[in-house]
């Protein structure tokens, strides 16, 4: 029996938490799936085709900053499919991975560096790092606030 594939949006915190990052590409056309397709080499946590984006069970976390920084991953991906088109984007990935490969590079490092990785990763740290940030200022301007408010109480 063919199990169901579930397909859903991003929910809209997640939306506004990564659209800053994607200013010219609406994360509303983005459909999530669970589970990586077989033709698809190595053990990645998620993977792209289109608008597509499959996480493996368990990697879709739209709630925490790590699952976030994975969408931002993804999506980059999705972004690179729009900039060059479906076909090319595919043809130059494989044709960077196979240069890297033939210049003696293991499976891992040769995904590695092909350059729409590359691209992708450093979207990926910018959107954990600025999260995180975020995350740690927070409770700061609360204090900050409510101590001001203290103070305008007090005089
Ligand atoms: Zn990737």
């Amino acid at each position: 029996m063919k199990r169901e594939r579930i397909e859903c949006a991003l929910p809209p915190d997640a939306i506004s938490a990564l659209q800053p990052f994607f200013p010219a590409f609406d994360l509303a056309r983005i459909r999530i799936r669970e589970g990586i397709p077989r033709y698809v080499i190595g053990d990645p946590l998620g993977y792209a085709d289109g608008d597509v984006i499959y996480l493996q069970r368990g990697a879709y976390q739209p709630d925490t900053t790590q699952g976030l920084a994975l969408l931002a991953h993804e999506i980059a991906h999705c972004q690179q499919y729009e900039r060059l088109g479906k076909w090319r984007f595919r043809a130059e990935y494989l044709r960077a991975y196979g240069r890297n490969r033939r210049s003696g590079m293991a499976h891992d490092a040769a995904y590695w560096q092909v350059p729409f990785e590359i691209e992708a990763r450093a979207i990926e740290d910018l959107v954990f790092e600025t999260l995180q940030e975020q995350l740690t200022l927070a409770p700061q301007l609360v204090m900050i606030n409510s101590g001001s408010l203290k103070l305008y109480e007090d005089a």
